[in-house]
C-alpha cells in the first residue's frame, strides 16, 4: 500500500483527559475500542487504558480482543462482534481470557460444543447480549428464563456481564424509548440474577452516561467520548458531557499555490468560477483519503489557525481551497488541517455537519490514513 499524504497526529494527551474526565462520573467503564478505537489505533488507545486503571475493555472482533491483551492489557476484554463462535474461535477466548459476546441461540449452543470439547480448566467468561430494543443483536426479553436454564447447565461457561445497548439514548425528546429499554434491561438482569448473583450488568453507551439513564452500579461502555465528541452535541443535554477535548488531529501539505484570475475556473466539473482576483491552494487529501467527495458549501480547512473555504470538487487526492483571505500568502509545503490544529480549528463535529454524517464516521473514515 503506497502511503497517504495526509498525516494523522493522536493526542494521547487528549484521550487521558477524556478518560479522567468520564470517570468522574462514578461509573466502572469499559471504554469501547472497536474499530481501531474509531480510527485512532486500538494498541495504544488499550495501553492506555490500562495505565489509567481501567479494568474493562470493550474491543470489536475477537481478533482485535485478541490483539488488546497482546497489549498487555489486564482487565476484561468483551469482543463486540461476535458471529457465531467455533472452536478456533473459543480457544482463541480461552487462551487469552477474552469475553465474546454471545447473543443468539446459535452462537450459545456453538460455544457450549467448543468449551465441552475443551475442557477448559476454568469456565469461559462471556458476555450475553439481550436485545432491549435496537433490534440487532440479542435474545428478547421472553428467552431469557431459557438462556438462564441453559446457562446454569453449562457450568463451562460463565456469564460475566449481562449487556445492551441504547438506540436514542442521544436524544433527550426520546428518553421514553430509552426508559423502555432500561426497563427490559433491568427484568433481564433479574432473572439472571436469580442464577448468577455475581453477574455484572453493562448497559449505557456515552449518551446513556452522560443523559444519566444509567444504574449507579451499571459498567458504562463510551465510546465517542473517549476520542473528544459528545453525542448530546445539539441537545437541550449537550452540557452534560462537556469539557471533552478532541484526540485526532489531520493535516496535509499544500502542493500548489497560485493566482486564479476572475473568470477563470478550476478543477474537474469547472464547479467553482472566480469572479475576482483569487489566490487558490491544492491540499494534498482527497476522497481516496476519505475525505468525502461531496460536501455542502461552507466547508472550510484551516490555515495557520484560520478556517479558508473548499472549493471546486474534491479530487482523488487533492482538494482546492481559496487562500486569498489570509494575512500572510502559504507557499507550497506548507501545512493544511483538514481536521484539528490550532486556532479555528474544524472539528469531526463540523466535518460531520458538512458531510452529513455524524463524528463517529469522521474518525473512522480519516483514522484509515494513520501510520503507526
Ligand atoms: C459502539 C458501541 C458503544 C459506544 O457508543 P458511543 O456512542 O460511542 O459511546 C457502546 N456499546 C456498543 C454495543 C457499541 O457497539
Amino acid at each position: 500500500m503506497t502511503q497517504p499524504s495526509c498525516h494523522v497526529h493522536i493526542n494521547w494527551d487528549n484521550f487521558r483527559h477524556n478518560i479522567s474526565l468520564l470517570m468522574q462520573k462514578g461509573h466502572t467503564l469499559m471504554p469501547v475500542i472497536k474499530a481501531d478505537a474509531y480510527g485512532h489505533g486500538v494498541l495504544k488507545a488499550a495501553a492506555e487504558l490500562e495505565k489509567a486503571g481501567i479494568r474493562w475493555a470493550a474491543a470489536g472482533t475477537l481478533e482485535e480482543a485478541a490483539a488488546v491483551r497482546d497489549t498487555g492489557f489486564s482487565g476484561h476484554i468483551v469482543s463486540l462482534l461476535s458471529p457465531v463462535p467455533d472452536r478456533s474461535d473459543v480457544a482463541l477466548a480461552l487462551q487469552k481470557r477474552l469475553v465474546p459476546l454471545i447473543h443468539n441461540r446459535e452462537g450459545l449452543r456453538a460455544v457450549k460444543a467448543a468449551v465441552d470439547k475443551l475442557c477448559p480448566a476454568r469456565p469461559l467468561d462471556i458476555a450475553v447480549k439481550v436485545d432491549t430494543g435496537m433490534a440487532r443483536l440479542g435474545f428478547p426479553l421472553e428467552d431469557m428464563e431459557e438462556v438462564a436454564a441453559f446457562l446454569a447447565a453449562s457450568p463451562a461457561l460463565n456469564p460475566l456481564v449481562q449487556v445492551s445497548h441504547f438506540s436514542v439514548a442521544d436524544e433527550p425528546e426520546e428518553d421514553d424509548y430509552t426508559v423502555r429499554q432500561r426497563d427490559i434491561f433491568s427484568r433481564a438482569a433479574a432473572i439472571m440474577h436469580r442464577r448468577f448473583p455475581a453477574m455484572r450488568c453493562s448497559l449505557g453507551n456515552t449518551a446513556g452516561l452522560a443523559g444519566k439513564h444509567s444504574d449507579p452500579d451499571d459498567i458504562c461502555r463510551p465510546g465517542l467520548a473517549l476520542y473528544g465528541y459528545n453525542p448530546l452535541y445539539g441537545t437541550s443535554k449537550e452540557k452534560e458531557c462537556a469539557g471533552l477535548l478532541p484526540v485526532m488531529d489531520v493535516s496535509a501539505p499544500l502542493v500548489s499555490v497560485h493566482p486564479l484570475h476572475a473568470g477563470e475556473s478550476l478543477g474537474y466539473g469547472r464547479t467553482y468560477a472566480a469572479d475576482s482576483e483569487r489566490l487558490v491552494g491544492w491540499v494534498a487529501i482527497g476522497y481516496a483519503d476519505g475525505y468525502r467527495r461531496n460536501p455542502s458549501p461552507g466547508t472550510c480547512m484551516c490555515v495557520n489557525g484560520v478556517r479558508v473555504p473548499v472549493i471546486g470538487r474534491v479530487a482523488m487526492q487533492m482538494t482546492c481551497v481559496d487562500l486569498t483571505d489570509l494575512p500572510v500568502p502559504p507557499v507550497p509545503g506548507d501545512t493544511v488541517y483538514v481536521m484539528g490544529g490550532p486556532g479555528d480549528a474544524v472539528s469531526a463535529q463540523d466535518l460531520a455537519a458538512w458531510w452529513g454524517t455524524i463524528p463517529y464516521e469522521v474518525t473512522c473514515l480519516l483514522g484509515r490514513n494513520r501510520l503507526d
